[in-house]
């Protein structure tokens, strides 16, 4: 059975019902919706689109809205393409102009405000290379340090800049507005920077009921340098290595992925690895070897969940991508490797009592070796605590709605499964039982562990353990 969890984005290739069917069949456990890409209306029908058939095949589905951010581009060009060639002086425009092989416009008109001689610039998602050589008024000059082609509308990226650029626009509040409406499970931050950035969508959500948890996507060079506090204030945290990589010299990538993931796990934080895994299987049937080695190592690192992008959205094996990047996930999780689990002194919600029983229960787990960790839960929290620990056998998480079970959809290793709600606190135990037995995670007579919050004054905490027979 797979611990690690697979998010794909749906676009073009996966969002006719047949193709959203075979991907989700093939193993997906959150589908992303990528609001900088589609119509809110495309977004509403694919999450309503995978629950069903999600339902249909007896499973819980994640979705995860993805916030475009504050993502500055080049302007329109008056050709389709132009190229810039080495050497050459380039000028970003502060006035919007039809551009061309010495000039181009930007989505940010206040751009020579920030701007020093010496200052990068990447055009065309990182593959064009500026150099500020002088500011002009509204104008930046430059000189075109790696030349390359330039399309309309590419993805610019002005470290320097970064600061003072407003992030969360209006396009973000929109799609925020639409997550919460069709009750996203998550909703993905781009290009944070700090845990206010952060705060700030939190302070927009609905102040009762379900709400989507907060991924924060580490893509930028401040939000690295403020990780620690941007993991406090998220739920969730993504390695979004194809802008961190522009961001940030690729080679620094693998390390930064590294230390971001012992953090979470430390931390018992949720984190995905993401873009680019099985690149090549956009248009290839089979992935290259380091992509295999990418993927597995993602694992061995301590990954809770591996993302796909174009893979799944616009690729042309969007299944095949799925199964392999589920059997590869599958094989590296038998590498015997430790992994950082949190101490509950560190406790990152400061309830110690709970992170505390959620070891103690993992720990008894193992001495017995129980077929199973159960958790009745009623937020979703005993389920994360107890799977930080990274127990060797399954852990359910176990509530009667599908808003409790969708927040688990990302995290390593816990098995949503739906039991309904009872008054009767050890029928409700036996009704988990028992529906760990119909999911095939327990057999008669095998011990199980039970772990949950006892009703009462500490309810929504974890206080208690039960190891009983199946
Ligand atoms: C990334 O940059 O790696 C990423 C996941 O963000 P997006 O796909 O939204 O550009």
């Amino acid at each position: 059975m797979r611990r690690t969890k697979i998010v794909a984005t749906i676009g073009p290739a996966t969002s006719d019902p047949t193709s959203m069917l075979s991907i989700i069949a093939a193993g997906v456990d959150v589908v992303r919706l990528n609001a900088s890409h589609g119509t809110l209306e495309q977004h509403r029908e694919n999450a309503s689109r995978a629950r069903t058939i999600a339902t249909d095949l007896g499973r819980t589905i994640g979705v995860l809205v993805d916030l475009p951010g504050p993502k500055l581009r080049s302007g329109d060009l008056a050709a389709d393409e132009v190229e810039l060639a080495i050497g050459a002086s380039f000028t970003l425009r502060g006035e919007r102009i039809s551009g061309d092989a010495t000039q181009v416009s930007t989505t940010l008109p206040e751009l020579a405000q920030w701007m020093h001689p010496g200052d990068e610039v990447f055009l065309a998602d990182g593959a064009i290379v500026l150099e500020v050589v002088s500011v002009d008024g509204a104008d930046v000059s430059t000189i075109i340090r790696r030349g390359g082609i330039l399309r309309s509308r590419k993805g610019m990226h002005v470290p320097k800049a970064e600061r003072h650029i407003e992030p969360f626009t209006e396009r973000d509040r929109v799609a925020l507005e639409m997550a919460i409406e069709i009750r996203a499970d998550f909703v993905g931050l781009s290009f944070v920077r700090n845990a206010e950035d952060i705060d700030h969508v939190r302070s927009l959500l609905p102040k009762r009921g379900m709400k989507p948890a907060l991924i924060a996507k580490i893509e930028t060079a401040l939000a690295v340098d403020n990780l620690e506090a941007i993991m406090i204030a998220t739920d969730a945290v993504m390695v979004a290595r194809g802008d961190l990589g522009i961001q940030l010299p690729a080679r620094r990538v693998p390390l930064i992925q590294k230390d971001i993931i012992r953090m979470c796990n430390l931390a018992g934080r949720t984190v995905i690895t993401a873009t680019q895994m099985l690149e090549s299987m956009t248009r290839a049937p089979l992935p290259t070897r380091a992509e295999v080695n990418d993927v597995a190592n993602a694992v061995i690192d301590g990954t809770d969940a591996l993302m796909l992008s174009e893979e799944t959205a616009v690729g042309s094996h969007p299944a095949d991508v799925v199964r392999t990047m589920a059997e590869v996930a599958e094989a590296a999780e038998h590498w015997d490797r430790h992994h950082d689990t949190p101490t509950g002194v560190e406790a990152p919600d400061n309830d110690k009592v709970a992170w505390a029983v959620a070891h103690a229960a993992v720990h008894a787990a193992e001495d017995l070796k129980v077929a199973a960790i159960l958790c009745p839960t009623r937020s979703g929290q005993t389920a994360r605590r107890v799977a930080a620990f990274r127990p060797t056998m399954p852990v359910a998480g176990i509530s009667p709605t599908h808003e409790v079970l969708g927040g688990l959809c990302l995290v390593w290793g816990v098995t949503p499964l739906v039991v309904p709600e009872t008054a009767d606190g050890g029928q409700q135990l036996r009704l988990a039982v028992q529906a760990a037995r119909s999911a095939g995670l327990v057999r008669d007579g095998e011990l199980v562990a039970l772990v949950f919050g006892d009703a009462g004054p500490r309810a929504g905490s974890t206080d208690s353990v039960r190891i009983v027979r199946a």
